[in-house]
């Protein structure tokens, strides 16, 4: 069994990048930048409007002013703004020649057909500056970015359809165990339906990754090594849940062996997940993760994620901020890391919540966040600070 950080380390050393490609961007999300974006134009690309209103001369506002001229967005204006004269302008259309100032419809009346009168004391320019955002040549997304929602609309400003960026691994799935049927299998007396390979699905989901689930390996060497067979052929990152503990029908590590593998380490001390495995070849990657669906959850979390991330270009550190704990907390056995599920409140504070181990199949359900208890570490009073990770 060795600690967490080393297990980290070992999966974060074992990525490499396996080549890159060229995506459409609105299909980009969670993709990594294989290369910097650098802007083609000023934002904004002229003086623009940033309200509704009038364009005119600071030093002409308590005047009546003239209107000689209506510029909707997207229109160029065509005349000069000269003393006592405003031409009534649109958000985002560029603000005309002469003028310094916009003065919001809402703080102007009018005095007849052609006349305005502003109605306040004073003004704020309410002109966006021609490059006060982004200067063409500016680096908007450098290499290496993970693409986010909000970096969408950077790649539309500037016209970044087609970018570059890692490609990513082909993931397969498989579940091993006797006892399982599918979800839409009502079970026997001796059955439990198959929760984790679909809750891998989803937790791969997020990363925008091609997966692919292969089923369910029955508890036998035949059967074990056949889906792992399935899966070197149509996948670079191999996960299965179940199998990998020490009872007579687990399988998997003998299995991994004989196909090749070379196995980094069976047992972390995390709680929970501890016989959590990580194999490799020399272009594939295997992590077997203990059947409980808490640990599924976990281990993904702690270790597969960042597998996973590595691969595709950008080295990931499951984050954990601080959080206060709202009463004491107790246990006996101090020999893993453990991560208890917590509610976090909205002052900052978090609550360990009812947990009976990692086959507490619905633990997760309301929790909000993973609580840290270091290794060594019994007790946390009331008070202290704690290390959480939202999920
Ligand atoms: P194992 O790691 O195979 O020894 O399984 C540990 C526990 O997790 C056993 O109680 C299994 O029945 C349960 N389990 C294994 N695989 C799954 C799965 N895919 N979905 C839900 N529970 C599972
Ligand atoms: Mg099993």
């Amino acid at each position: 069994m060795i600690p967490y950080e080393e297990a980290y380390e070992q999966v974060i050393n074992s990525t490499f990048r396996l080549g890159i490609e060229i995506v459409d961007f609105q299909n980009s999300l969670n993709r990594i930048l294989a290369e910097d974006i650098v802007s083609d134009l000023n934002m904004p690309p002229f003086n623009k409007a940033a309200m509704d209103g009038y364009a005119c001369r600071k030093e002409d506002l308590q005047n009546v002013l003239e209107v000689i001229e209506i510029i909707p967005a997207g229109a160029t204006p065509k005349k000069r703004v000269g003393k006592n004269q405003c031409s009534k302008i649109m958000t985002g259309a560029p603000v005309p020649e002469g003028s310094d100032t916009v003065i919001m419809v809402e703080y102007t009346e009018e005095v007849d057909e052609t006349h305005i009168r502003f109605t306040q004391q004073d003004s704020k320019s309410n002109i966006c500056l021609l490059g006060e955002d982004v200067v063409k040549g500016d680096v908007l997304l450098k290499k290496g970015t993970c693409i986010k929602e909000k970096h969408i609309p950077v790649l539309a400003m500037t016209g970044a359809v087609h970018i570059k960026v890692y490609k990513q691994p082909k993931v397969a799935i498989v579940s091993t165990g006797n006892e399982l049927v599918e979800p839409q299998v009502t079970p026997d007396t001796s059955q439990i339906r198959n929760s984790n390979a679909y809750q891998m699905l989803a937790q791969i989901g997020t990363l925008n990754l091609p997966v692919q689930y292969l089923g369910i390996a029955a508890d036998t060497l035949e059967d074990t090594e056949t889906m792992l067979q399935k899966a070197i052929h149509q996948s670079d990152v191999i996960i299965m849940s179940g199998g990998v503990s020490m009872g007579d029908y687990d399988y998997v590590p003998r299995v991994l062996k004989q196909a090749g593998f070379k196995i980094h380490f069976h047992g972390v001390a995390t709680k929970p997940g501890k016989k959590t495995i990580f194999a490799t070849t020399a272009n594939q990657w295997f992590v077997g993760v203990p059947g409980n669906p808490v640990s599924a959850f976990v281990q993904f979390e702690l270790l597969i994620k960042p597998l996973l991330m590595g691969i595709m270009g950008k080295i990931y550190k499951p984050d954990f901020y601080k959080f206060t704990l709202q009463q004491d907390f107790f246990r006996k056995n101090a020999g893993r890391k453990s991560f208890e599920p917590v509610v976090v409140h909205s002052d900052g504070s978090v609550t360990p919540m009812e947990y009976h181990g990692s086959a507490h199949i619905n633990a997760l359900t309301y929790a909000d966040g993973l609580m840290v208890v270091e290794r060594g570490i019994t007790q946390i009073k009331k008070g202290e600070k704690v290390d959480v990770r939202l999920i």
